[in-house]
């Protein structure tokens, strides 16, 4: 982290007691993983004099929530405001208070109740308004916010004891830590850190791109109906996947990955 997002995140666990006896101050980001089960207050910060929650714990780094659809509704609700602002607002009758809550969110999820839906291997048993009523708990605007979709599949029995031989987290450590410090560079002595929190002038300025790539962006935003800030978000990953490339520009196969990110928007809700 930089030495201002590790100050933040120090404090937030401070005042919760969190910090560990040997380390005034913290520089690995947050992970925080809590349970569907997790209260608004846990999640969002309470109590009648209100400390922060889970979405502040996780400032500056990752919150995972596994089982999304397992939520309860009006959780996954309130979770528009500070995905979109980078913090969480809980009022209260002694006042309003504002925790900063700037994080990644990754979250998992069954392509139905009983996970098997588009396995050749097994058979799904539920039925269509089983499965609609399921991926319906996660809206439309919550999934708009959500940048990167990925659908992976269950492996096989050969997939599953033969080693992979894919390229090694630590090698692509070193490319993810290089785009990082791309971006710290680029963003230096803006209050920002990284390309999801670009601003609009941010993405005039690194994200322009051919006439070609141009076209095939109006394309898609016709064909997968994708909102203005669908259209955003497609422009930051587009930067990211050049910076991890090492690339000045923002070519097209990177608009075309990152578009293709975009496939639930519109295949299942
Ligand atoms: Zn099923």
């Amino acid at each position: 982290m930089h030495i201002d997002e590790a100050l933040d995140v120090s404090k937030i666990h401070s005042i919760m007691g969190l910090l560990p006896a040997d380390s005034p101050i913290l520089t690995q980001r947050p992970f925080r993983a809590p349970h569907h089960t997790i209260s608004d207050a846990g999640l969002f910060g309470g109590q009648s004099m209100p400390t922060p929650g889970e979405l502040s714990l996780a400032h500056n780094g990752v919150l995972f929530l596994d089982e999304l659809p397992e939520f309860k509704r009006n959780v996954l609700e309130v979770m528009r405001q500070p995905l979109e602002n980078g913090s969480v607002t809980v009022s209260r009758a002694s006042g309003s208070f504002v925790f900063p809550a700037r994080i990644m969110l990754i979250a998992a999820m069954n392509p139905c109740p009983c996970g098997h839906y588009g396995n050749i291997q097994r058979v799904c048993r539920c039925t269509p308004p089983q499965i609609q009523r399921y991926r319906s708990k996660i809206s439309g605007p919550l999934l708009d916010r959500i940048d990167i979709h990925v659908e992976l599949l269950p492996l096989n029995d050969d997939e599953m004891l033969k080693v992979p031989d894919s390229e090694c987290s630590c090698e692509i450590r070193k490319r993810v830590t290089s785009a990082r410090s791309t971006q710290l560079k680029r963003f230096e002595n803006t209050g920002i850190y990284c390309n999801s929190q670009m601003e609009q002038s941010h993405l005039q300025q690194h994200c322009s791109f051919d006439k070609e790539s141009q076209s095939y962006l109006r394309h898609s935003i016709k064909e997968l109906q994708l909102s203005a800030r669908a259209y955003d978000k497609i422009l930051r990953v587009a930067r990211t996947i050049a910076d991890l490339d090492s690339s000045e520009n923002v070519k097209q196969e990177y608009i075309f990955e990152a578009v293709q990110y975009r496939t639930l928007d519109k295949r299942l809700w």
